[in-house]
């Protein structure tokens, strides 16, 4: 190995790892602030119009005789929750939060 090619590989593994250390905590933002946001949207009413349109419940077993047995938010292709949190978003009800027992019509199984 050259001298000159040391010098240019010693130079891109510093650059990897500044552009890596840079970008951490960019990433750490994102999830985060993904987080936050899942958190801070309004709840979802069952009295609101778009809900009672898909007959969205927060307990699913208040419609045991309309879904498909064990269907509820949580096992919905359409739910964004994350983790453990006991609301989270849902494509069916853009910027509110759905409870993770809920359960409406549009209910789609995850694959
Ligand atoms: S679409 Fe899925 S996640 Fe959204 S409220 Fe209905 S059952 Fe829950």
């Amino acid at each position: 190995m050259t001298d000159k090619t040391f010098q240019n590989d010693r130079r891109r593994l510093l650059r990897g790892a500044l552009l890596g250390a840079a970008a951490a905590p960019l990433a750490y933002m994102g999830v985060r602030s993904s987080n936050v946001l899942a958190q801070d949207m309004p709840r979802l009413e069952e009295d609101d119009p778009q809900a009672v349109a898909l007959n969205y419940v927060h307990d699913a077993t208040d419609k045991d005789d309309m879904r498909e047995s064990g269907a509820n938010c949580a096992n919905c292709r359409l739910y964004l929750g994350e983790g453990d949190a006991e609301w989270g978003g849902c494509t069916a009800f853009p910027g509110k939060a759905v409870n993770v027992n809920g359960w409406c019509s549009a209910w789609v199984a995850t694959s």
